[in-house]
């Protein structure tokens, strides 16, 4: 779960959620799996766990004929087709904490980021942390005039049960 999470001038905290647009920027321009020609090895985290389920020599046999270059280079990811991770379920951790990391989605664009940030600039916050996090948080109390200010912000559905979700909010 990636959010923000405010700090309110009168000391009220509020959380943001992050909500993937599902355009596949980070997994086509940005691949947090790479494979390197030169050492014929892929690079990624949880590379035990994933061989376990997906046939990592034929795919890099795969990689191998169509990569020629003589340095390694950074690919559209391999396990990304279709418009889709393949392997979703058990992807890396630092493809399930993107676009959070030392430079945020360093510099590709991510448009559920940007939305993101857009909502956070409107509320004037005191203090903004960006989170990910595999628990539920202590739960926070957010006043009607927040959610009213939330709402005002044009939030699509998704945005609208992320918020009510992550702050804990029934819907009235
Ligand atoms: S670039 Fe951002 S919005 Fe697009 S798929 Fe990746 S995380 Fe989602
Ligand atoms: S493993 Fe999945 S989420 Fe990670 S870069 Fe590849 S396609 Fe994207």
């Amino acid at each position: 779960m990636i959010f923000a999470e405010l700090k309110l001038k009168n000391g009220e905290i509020v959380r943001i959620p992050f909500v993937c647009q599902q355009c596949g920027k980070c997994c086509r321009i940005l691949s947090k799996v790479v494979f390197d020609p030169v050492e014929g090895k892929l690079y990624m985290e949880n590379i035990e766990e994933i061989s376990k389920h997906v046939n990592l020599d034929a795919l890099m046999e795969e990689l191998s004929g169509k990569v020629k270059a003589k340095h390694p280079v950074k690919l559209s990811c391999p396990f990304f087709k279709d418009n889709r991770c393949t392997i979703h379920p058990i992807r890396p951790r630092s493809c399930r904490i993107f676009p959070l990391g030392m430079d945020l989605d360093q510099g590709i664009g991510c448009p559920g980021l940007k939305r993101l940030k857009e909502i956070v600039s409107a509320f004037d916050a005191q203090r903004v942390e960006y989170k990910f996090v595999e628990r539920k948080e202590p739960k926070v109390k957010v006043s009607s005039e927040v959610v009213e200010k939330f709402l005002s912000l044009n939030p699509s559905d998704e945005e609208i049960k992320e918020f009510y979700r992550l702050n804990e909010l029934r819907k009235s």
